[in-house]
This record gives structure tokens, C-alpha cells and sequence, in this order.
């Protein structure tokens, strides 16, 4: 499995395409911003870019799915279904946070609409990335429709904003709620062995050993 981490926009996102080295077929996982860095990256590593999976729709993960749906028009954009009426605000998002509207393109907050999204991914559903599988488990309490996507044989959990190296995500936005995502947590990822690596939305990578052993909001 290859996978390159692109840290993007204000909030310090981590953007990722993910490949299947056998058949180079790859997936882009958040993208934060409209990046030529990321598109760059795709076309000179000669990987097929055949999906865009968004853990949830607040800007920081969402931002840049226009310029990459562009760029790769063959690419399905994968999102849970509870997560539309957020991914479709997109443009209001920055005004909602208190942004003031002179301020949106300097920090490269002034979006246009975010693409359709072309398929709706449920708990328990498998996605195909050439001989990757993700595995969809779906995991409220940051936003509604979050979702977190597991990869089995490689050993990997992609957690978006719900488990955070030494923290948890957020659940004071509209939709979040902390106990429904501590319970997410504790069933849909603490529930993977201890030697699989979670790749988060923010910050660095760890793993699931050391959150069950010292996450503070998890013991
Ligand atoms: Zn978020
Ligand atoms: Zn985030």
C-alpha cells in the first residue's frame, strides 16, 4: 500500500492518497484544498485515481473535492448519506465559523459548490481500491454521517476527525455529540487489534495499542 500525506488549508488536514501498489489504482481520502501538489502527485507516480472517500463534510476535509473531481473526472466521491446536507453547505461553512466574508479568499475559504456525490457509502460496505479493501464503519458524534474506513490486511484505519493521537475529535459543532462518539470510538475502532496504524485528520499517525493504552478520553 502506498500512501502520501499532504498537510493542507489553516487547519493543518491531512489529505492522503492511498494506492494499491499491484495495480496502482488509487484513492484520495479528505482532500483539504484545491492542491496541483496532490494531482502532481497522482500523474507522476502513474497511479488511476478511481475514488475521492470523505470521512465528513466540514470544509477542511471537503475543500479541494471540485479541483480534484476536475482533475480526474473519473473518480466516484464517496460520502455517508447523513453527511449530505453538511458536504452541500460547503460554501456557508466559513461564514457559520465567523469568517468574515472580505477574509474568505485569503484563506482560501471561497468555494464554489462541491461537486455531486456520486455514491452513498453504508456501515459494513467494502470499497475496492484494486486490491485494497475498505471497509466502511460509520461513526457519529464528531458530525452525523462520519465515517472511518478500514484496511484489514494492511493493518490501517483512516479516523478523520473521530480518534486523534492522545485526543478525540470535536463534538461541541452542530451534530456532534460526545458520548455518541466515545461509543463509536470504543466500538468501531478500539475494537481493531492493537497493532493496527490510525492515520488521523489532524496531526500524527499512531496507533491502536497506544490510544487504548493512554488516550486520556478513552481510559
Ligand atoms: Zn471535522
Ligand atoms: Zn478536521
Amino acid at each position: 500500500m502506498i500512501i502520501e500525506q499532504f498537510v493542507q488549508t489553516p487547519f493543518q488536514q491531512n489529505t492522503r492518497i492511498v494506492a494499491c501498489e499491484n495495480t496502482r489504482k488509487a484513492i484520495c481520502i479528505d482532500p483539504g484544498e484545491a492542491s496541483p501538489e496532490v494531482v502532481e502527485f497522482v500523474k507522476t507516480k502513474g497511479l488511476e485515481l478511481s475514488a475521492i472517500c470523505l470521512t465528513h463534510g466540514h470544509l477542511d476535509h471537503i475543500g479541494g473535492t471540485r479541483f480534484i473531481k476536475d482533475n480526474f473526472p473519473d473518480a466516484e466521491i464517496l460520502l455517508h448519506q447523513a453527511e449530505e446536507p453538511l458536504y452541500y453547505s460547503l460554501k456557508q461553512q466559513p461564514l457559520a465559523m465567523g469568517i468574515p466574508p472580505h477574509q474568505l479568499v485569503a484563506m482560501g475559504f471561497d468555494y464554489d459548490d462541491p461537486p455531486e456525490v456520486t455514491r452513498h457509502v453504508e456501515h459494513g460496505e467494502i470499497v475496492e481500491i484494486g486490491d485494497l479493501k475498505f471497509e466502511i464503519r460509520h461513526c457519529p458524534g464528531h458530525t452525523l454521517g462520519h465515517i472511518v474506513l478500514v484496511e484489514e490486511n494492511e493493518r490501517a484505519v483512516f479516523t478523520g476527525d473521530c480518534l486523534f493521537s492522545g485526543s478525540v475529535g470535536r463534538s461541541d459543532l452542530p451534530g456532534g455529540s460526545h458520548e455518541q462518539l466515545i461509543s463509536s470510538i470504543v466500538e468501531n475502532v478500539l475494537s481493531l487489534d492493537d497493532d493496527f496504524t490510525a492515520y488521523c485528520g489532524h496531526g500524527p499517525e499512531t496507533t491502536i495499542g497506544r490510544e487504548r493504552m493512554t488516550n486520556p478520553f478513552l481510559i
